[in-house]
């Protein structure tokens, strides 16, 4: 009786500790066997890419997945040719590379404006390479802010980049209104997102001109374009877009859409390098007007060697230019938007979606219990191109992913930007980025940092 006890325990370990083995070995093949799939599955979708001949153009981190070409682009071999050789051109013609060169500088700006047009689905001449992002949209806005009577505000988002909400201060400050009861900032319900029935109620008799991002730098929502800029001129208010996390990784038809204007950087996915010239778009309806901030690379190009005192605008959206077009700036774009043409921004799009929607699927099987969340939407209509992972570490994880080979992008508070660019992003690339945050949270890898951003994050 009194090994009765004994006996039964006994058994109980005879039992319980081969099966505990065998369970956990079970998992363990289980797990293995889902990742395994996932690894096939990412290498079954790299070999039907078609566009997967363009990876090889470009210059990739050794050893590392590059999730960050949303915040820097990365450099391709046929952008540093172009650059190199406008270097030539400077080298070997002095002045006369203006007129002369392998890319003649005199109409740089121009030929660049035509290649991007298709890229936002705008006339040639409504488009131009010029300035900076931040200048082009004070350009801009102080060409198309024309308060009059009651309608002297300006409407955008509490969301936006922090730049544009800069400038649009300075704007009305010029104008002499002030910021506070003049600069109208939709909110956000959920701090991630806006929702264009919001933004269509602010649309009141009071406003003259809205500014809203196509895609928002944080979440990664895409805004219904083409149904604000119908409101906004149902109730006679100019619009504009800033383009800068859309153009090259979404399809654009802002000349159908009818949108005012629209600016943007060409660093991000279109990879024209740090501080690459802008863009900027001016619907044709506007043309031959003053523009706001006026330079001689804005006149006529017949006449602009006349040297008169009397400004003349181009006929074209090259009437926003100010002064000399930053050339070694400009000319990698050559190049990278050679790429673009040929890979077709339909099929970028078609890819990016497919990046995105997998590296979506891997974090909700793989990621979501240790308290990750999806902070862009779901439906393919209302995405941008990269994924926007919300966690409280958020900033510490972003130091691990770096550590561990990862190129992330970490955006205050929480949010983890990954941006898989459809020209040199593999889904091989998306997997082992899921795999290298799986193991940081399993092994707490973050812990050894301090949950805090780095100067520029
Ligand atoms: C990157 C970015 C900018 C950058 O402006 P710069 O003048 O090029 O520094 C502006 N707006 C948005 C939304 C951006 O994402």
């Amino acid at each position: 009786m009194c090994c009765g006890k004994n006996k039964y325990s006994a058994n109980i370990r005879v039992y319980l500790i081969p099966f505990l083995i065998l369970y956990t070995i079970k998992i363990y093949i289980r797990w293995e066997l889902e990742i395994l799939i996932e690894k096939k599955n990412a290498l079954s979708l790299d070999e039907q890419d078609v566009l997967k001949d363009f990876r090889k153009e470009f210059f990739l981190p050794h050893d590392k997945m590059y999730m960050d070409g949303n915040s820097l682009g990365l450099l391709s071999k046929r952008a540093e040719r172009t650059l190199l050789d406008s270097l030539e051109d400077w080298k070997t013609l002095g002045i006369d590379g203006w007129m002369n060169g392998n890319h003649p500088w005199f109409t740089l700006s121009e030929k660049i404006g035509e290649e991007l047009s298709e890229l936002i689905g705008a006339l040639p001449d409504e488009v131009m390479a010029a300035s900076s992002t931040t200048v082009n949209l004070h350009q801009l806005v102080s060409s198309f802010y024309k308060p009059e009577g009651k309608k002297t505000k300006i409407l955008a988002d509490e969301l936006t980049f922090p730049s544009d909400i800069y400038a649009l201060q300075s704007q009305l400050l010029i104008k002499g209104y002030n910021p506070e009861d003049h600069l109208i900032q939709v909110a956000s319900s959920d701090g991630m997102t806006l929702s264009e029935e919001d933004i269509i109620s602010q649309m009141t008799d009071e406003v003259a001109l809205i500014l809203l991002p196509s895609v928002l730098y944080r979440s990664g929502q895409l805004l219904d374009m083409k149904r604000l800029a119908k409101e906004a001129h149902a109730r006679s208010i100019v619009i504009g877009f800033d383009l800068c996390h859309s153009i090259g990784a979404v399809p654009h038809r802002l000349s159908e859409w009818g949108v005012d204007f629209a600016f943007w950087c060409n660093y991000k996915y279109l990879n024209g390098g740090p501080g690459s010239v802008a863009g900027l778009y001016v619907n044709n309806r506007h043309f031959g007007k003053r523009p706001g901030l006026a330079g001689w690379f804005g006149s006529d190009k017949n006449t602009q060697f006349d040297m008169e005192h009397t400004f003349v605008p181009a006929s074209s959206a090259g009437a926003y230019q100010i002064g000399t077009p930053h050339v070694l700036s400009t000319a990698p774009l050559i190049g990278s938007l050679e790429i673009f043409k040929e890979a077709g921004i339909e099929r970028i799009r078609a890819k990016s979606l497919q990046l995105t929607r997998f590296l979506m699927e891997l974090v909700q099987q793989e990621l979501l219990e240790f308290g990750f969340v999806i902070g862009n939407p779901d439906e393919d209509s209302r995405r941008g191109g990269h994924v926007a992972l919300q966690h409280k570490e958020a900033a510490r994880i972003c130091k691990s992913l770096k550590e561990l080979g990862v190129i992330p992008d970490f955006r205050a508070p929480d949010v983890i930007r990954l941006a898989p660019a459809a020209l040199y992003t593999s889904f091989a690339d998306v997997y082992e980025t899921v795999n290298v945050l799986k193991r940081i949270m399993q092994e707490k890898h973050y812990e050894k940092y301090e949950n805090t951003r780095e100067v520029i994050a």
